[in-house]
């Protein structure tokens, strides 16, 4: 949600982003990574801001953290749900958490990733996948930091036409095309590199796009692997 905040709150502000997430209580709940997650490769694995409630699993309950005013209150105007943290429970805490970090099957390998994107544009491996994917956008629609849109006018009849906002996909055809009938992405080969090279791996200053979730590879029918990509690419440039 903060990578989709510096996006959506940054002038110009979005009304309709702003208004929604300032109406949102986050409550986030820790969990056991699964064989697609790679999320403490890039170190969203343990949230220390951003929510108002945080939620760890014990044995017998939940651990439960506070992370904003709003957090507070809501804990405040719930004092019956709440006991004292125990000794047992900050023990159980850690051990959960230490299970956690040791179960990650998936590892992105950042060292000097600036630098080889910069290199690998016209790498083969590109060329490889982009015959391999099916390019209809699955990965952009399970995505949770994927946050494009176009905006069109619908008519509702001869006199009356609604403007909305729906969300776009990468791999459309149709996403880097402008008027004029110019399109910056006229291949398939331009729009599933473009994907990679917009989760900004090749600018960690500016905060990566990606949070190592890894829906991307458990919704692609074609089986294309995230991080094996990006490996690939890396090992081509060798
Ligand atoms: S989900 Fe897989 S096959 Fe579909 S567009 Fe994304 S990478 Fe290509
Ligand atoms: S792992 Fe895939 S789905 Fe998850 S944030 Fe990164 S690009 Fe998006």
């Amino acid at each position: 949600m903060e990578i989709l905040d510096k996006v959506y709150l940054a002038e110009p502000v979005d009304p309709y982003y702003k208004k929604r997430r300032e109406n949102s209580i986050i409550i986030g709940i820790s969990c056991m990574p699964d064989e697609y997650c790679f999320c403490k490769s890039l170190g969203t694995d343990f949230a220390m801001h951003g929510f108002d409630l945080f939620l760890h699993e014990l044995p017998d309950g939940w651990l439960v953290r506070v992370g904003s005013v709003r957090g507070h209150e809501i804990a405040w105007e719930n004092e019956e749900l709440f006991e004292e943290l125990t000794e047992e429970d900050v023990k159980n805490f850690r051990e959960f958490e230490e299970k956690r970090a040791n179960s990650f099957k998936k590892h992105l390998n950042k060292k000097g990733l600036e630098d080889i994107l910069d290199l690998a544009y016209n790498s083969p491996v590109w060329k490889k996948y982009e015959k391999i994917c099916l390019g209809y956008g699955n990965c952009n629609m399970v995505c949770p930091t994927c946050r494009c849109y176009e905006v069109c006018d619908l008519w509702m009849n001869a006199y009356e036409a609604v403007r909305v906002r729906r969300y776009d996909s990468c791999f459309m055809e149709s996403h880097g095309l402008v008027a004029g009938g110019h399109n910056f992405r006229p291949t398939r080969l331009d729009r599933f590199r473009h994907r990679y090279y917009c989760k900004s791996y090749f600018d960690p200053s500016a905060g990566f796009n990606c949070v190592g979730c890894g829906r991307c590879d458990e919704f692609c029918p074609a089986r294309i692997e995230h991080v094996k990509v990006l490996d690939e690419v890396r090992e081509g440039l060798q």
